[in-house]
Order: C-alpha cells, then sequence, then structure tokens
C-alpha cells in the first residue's frame, strides 16, 4: 500500500477501515542469503538499501525486542553532518544528502526537518577551531556559516550574552542540519524493506554463531537456528556481547546515555542548539517539549536507564546557556546503551571470521548516520569492498595507528 495524500482522503472517507499492516510478521525461515542481528535504525536501513538499491531480498533482520525498542527509538534525534576529519566529513555528508531524500524514497512520513544546528562558541581558539571545521565541510560539499555573537543573537535571543564565565563568541551554523522522527525513521526503513520481501523477526534474539573453518555458516537464535550466506551484526549498544558469541572481542565499551524532554510550550527554540563550553544539546519537537541530553553516564553499563549526577550536570549546562528553561518541568527521562568506540568513530567493516561482518561503534552519533550506514554496509555486502566514503572505518585501525579521534581526545570512549 503506497501512502499518498488522496490515500489518506480515500481512507477517511471510508472509515478507516483499509488501513494495512506497515510490515508482515513472517516466521523465520531455515536460511536466508543475508541475515542481519538487530532491528534498530542500522539494521533496517541495511536491509532497505540491500533490497532497494542492490537488489538483494533474500534478507532476514532478526530483532530480539521491538522494532524501536533500542537506541533507534531513544535519542534526541539531531541530524547533522558537521565533521571536521576526512575519514568522518564525506561519509557524514553522504547520509545527510539521504536524508534529504529520505521520505520519498521511502514513501513514510519520518519528519526530517532541517531547521539547523547551531554549535555556540565561547572563546576565540574555539571560534578559531568552528572556522576550520566549517571550511572542511564546505570543501566536501556540506554547508557551514560562521556566526558573530551578533549573528547569534538575531538567530536565539533568549541565550545567556551576558555569562562572564562563558561568554557567546559566535557559533558554527549548519542550515542543512536540523531533526528527524527517530522511530517513524526505523518504521519507514521497515516497511520499505518489507515491501521488497526482507522478512523483519520480531522477538528473535541471535544467541550462537555457527562457525565452521573460520566461516560463519548461520546464527543460533531463541526461535531456532537460521541459515546464512553473510551475516551482519547491526547491535550497536549489544556488539561486545554478541559479537563475543563469535569469539571477538572489540575496541568498544558500552555507556549509558540519558535524554530529557520537557512539557510542551509554545515554540520558542528555532533548531538545535549546543552549548560549547559544557555538553549540553536541545531541540523543540513539533509537539513542544524541550528535547535535550548531555553527557554519558561515564560507567559502562548495559542499562537503559540513567542516575541522577548526569541530570544534575545536564541542568546545569542548560541553566548556564539558557536561563529561561528554569522555569520548565521535565516530563521524561530515559536512557540507551551507547557502543562508544575507542576513538569516538564506527566501524563497517568485515571481521576475522569470514562472511561475518561488523557495524559498530556509533557512540552517541548514530541516528544522523543510519541511511549512509546502511547504505555502506549494503555496499560491502553486496560488492565486497568497502563504499568510498567509508574506508576508513576499519576494525584494525588502532593496530595500524590509524585511528579517527574527532575530538582529540585521545583512547578515552568515555569522553567521546
Ligand atoms: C539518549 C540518546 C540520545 C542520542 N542522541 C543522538 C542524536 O541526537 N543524534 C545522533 O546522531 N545519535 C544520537 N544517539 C545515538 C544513536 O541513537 C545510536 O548511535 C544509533 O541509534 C545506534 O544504531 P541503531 O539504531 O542500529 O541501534 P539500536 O536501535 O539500539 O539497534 C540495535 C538493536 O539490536 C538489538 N539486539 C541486541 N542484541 C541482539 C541479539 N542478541 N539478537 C537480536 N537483536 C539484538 C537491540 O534490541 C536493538 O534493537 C543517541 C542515543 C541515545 C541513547
Amino acid at each position: 500500500m503506497k501512502y499518498s495524500a488522496a490515500q489518506i482522503l480515500w481512507q477517511g472517507l471510508t472509515g478507516n477501515k483499509g488501513w494495512k499492516p506497515a510490515w508482515r510478521d513472517p516466521a523465520p525461515k531455515p536460511s536466508y542469503r543475508v541475515v542481519i542481528i538487530g532491528g534498530g535504525g542500522h539494521g533496517l536501513s541495511t536491509a532497505y538499501y540491500l533490497s532497494n538499491e542492490f537488489g538483494i531480498t533474500d534478507v532476514a533482520v532478526l530483532e530480539k525486542g521491538w522494532l524501536g525498542s533500542g537506541n533507534i527509538g531513544r535519542n534526541t534525534t539531531i541530524i547533522r553532518s558537521n565533521y571536521l576529519l576526512e575519514g568522518n566529513q564525506p561519509f557524514y555528508e553522504l547520509s545527510m544528502k539521504l536524508w534529504e531524500g529520505l521520505e520519498q524514497s521511502f514513501n513514510y512520513n519520518a519528519m526530517v526537518s532541517q531547521r539547523g544546528v547551531l554549535n555556540l562558541c565561547h572563546s576565540d581558539g574555539q571560534r578559531d577551531a568552528y572556522a576550520r571545521r566549517g571550511n572542511a565541510m564546505i570543501l566536501s560539499g556540506a554547508d557551514a556559516e560562521l556566526l558573530d555573537a551578533a549573528g547569534v543573537r538575531a538567530l536565539c535571543p533568549f541565550l545567556e550574552f551576558e555569562n562572564a564565565r562563558f561568554p557567546i563568541k559566535g557559533g558554527l551554523l549548519q542550515r542543512r542540519g536540523g531533526t528527524a522522527r527517530h522511530d517513524a525513521v526505523a518504521w519507514g526503513y521497515a516497511r520499505g524493506a518489507d515491501r521488497r520481501g526482507v522478512d523483519i523477526i520480531q522477538n528473535c534474539e541471535v544467541t550462537g554463531f555457527d562457525i565452521e573453518n573460520g566461516t560463519v555458516k548461520g546464527v543460533q537464535t531463541s526461535r531456532g537456528a537460521i541459515k546464512a550466506d553473510i551475516v551482519v551484526c547491526c547491535a550497536a549498544g549489544s556488539s561486545s556481547r554478541v559479537l563475543s558469541l563469535a569469539g571477538l572481542r572489540l575496541p568498544i565499551e558500552s555507556h549509558v546515555l540519558q535524554a530529557f524532554v520537557s512539557e510542551g510550550l509554545k515554540p520558542t527554540i528555532p533548531g538545535v542548539i549546543t552549548f560549547g563550553a559544557g555538553h549540553f544539546y536541545i531541540s523543540q519537537s513539533d509537539k513542544g517539549g524541550l528535547v535535550f541530553g548531555g553527557d554519558i553516564d561515564g560507567y559502562n553499563s548495559y542499562a537503559q536507564r540513567g542516575n541522577l549526577p548526569v541530570v544534575e550536570d545536564v541542568c546545569e549546562g542548560a541553566m548556564a546557556v539558557m536561563p529561561m528553561i528554569g522555569r520548565a518541568r521535565v516530563l521524561r527521562n530515559w536512557g540507551g546503551v551507547m557502543d562508544m568506540s575507542m576513538d569516538g568513530s564506527p566501524f563497517i567493516d568485515r571481521t576475522p571470521v569470514d562472511n561475518l561482518i561488523f557495524n559498530g561503534g556509533w557512540c552517541y552519533g548514530g541516528f544522523k548516520a543510519t541511511p549512509a550506514s546502511g547504505f555502506c554496509t549494503a555496499h560491502l555486502v553486496a560488492t565486497g569492498n568497502p563504499h568510498p566514503t567509508a574506508t576508513a572505518y576499519r576494525l584494525d585501525r588502532f593496530r595500524r595507528g590509524a585511528p579517527i579521534d574527532e575530538k582529540g581526545a585521545g583512547a578515552q570512549p568515555n569522553l567521546h
């Protein structure tokens, strides 16, 4: 069923009785050409591009819970391509371009909203660093504008400009950045893959791998054994646990990241704003809630909930840059499990086990990467070669001394 304005009108006039489920609920088959572990954004987008761009439809996505139960349904919805390093910027710009055509491509309203992403700077050195980053973005075909304090004030008059400790000196603005409705992205990709014949199997946990002579032959699941020519692991925060079942140890730690939503307010915040002197980012949802977050909790955990010290830290960051927020009430908060890599950058690569491919290490930036991640992983599966924009995302980069350390924080997963 194709969604359109005419369809909405027709269904409205006929009692809304003709809508079909957005995807089937198939039982797992004994074997597939490709099995994808994890029905989050990256697993579903990989299935979507495999089936829609590369013509590979004999695919199953195995999800241990329900679609959207992981980070794809828990993030603060920010999309952007404002990266500095050569290994990252073209990849994230590819993702931005895919976001721009996504809703037409998978015929689903994902509320992609290019309302702009503004990174505030608070010192001369930080402004110089943003100028450098903006130039790198422009060189890879992205958009970037360096604003002075007056430019920021014109856009966001409600910010704290008189704070002597964190003076706002300007900001780096990417107007094409913005937000998208996170769970609709999962549903849109699921529906688009299902339409091409991909089996999306929920409540199916992968519990082991069948490996013969160093080659993966299939997976063991809570719903029986499934054979596969190629297995792709897209388990995000559970990557280390899942691939340990194949005897692999990853350069990844799992950490909790929390998100917060306030009561609904009248339209106040024009786009996404990030505080440059601490870790705080905020946008406003179409329902009016302020959606914000900050640092990870800073300890290893697989819990999908966080602790109070970070709540305090996030609120302090908010008050330092936007004191008016002190009058809003927080309605909800939750946590997700982040696959924090050692250099803050992801992996899309083969593993030492033949025909077992790994997609992970997304830290807390994997939502914006969802389209390019799926596209590049599908490219690797279908052609056997990494996509040109993802050649740096190799598992052996630490051994080769080639980390992609966007923040310059060193081998500290809790600092990226
Ligand atoms: C609070 C928060 C805020 C964030 N904000 C942003 C943001 O603003 N912008 C941004 O770009 N990124 C953001 N992120 C990061 C982003 O959400 C993640 O990097 C990204 O969603 C991870 O990829 P995914 O969608 O595939 O993960 P997930 O949705 O977590 O998918 C992985 C799936 O694997 C499944 N799984 C695990 N083990 C098994 C198994 N054994 N068998 C079968 N299935 C299994 C899980 O159930 C899960 O559904 C944020 C994350 C959080 C938690």
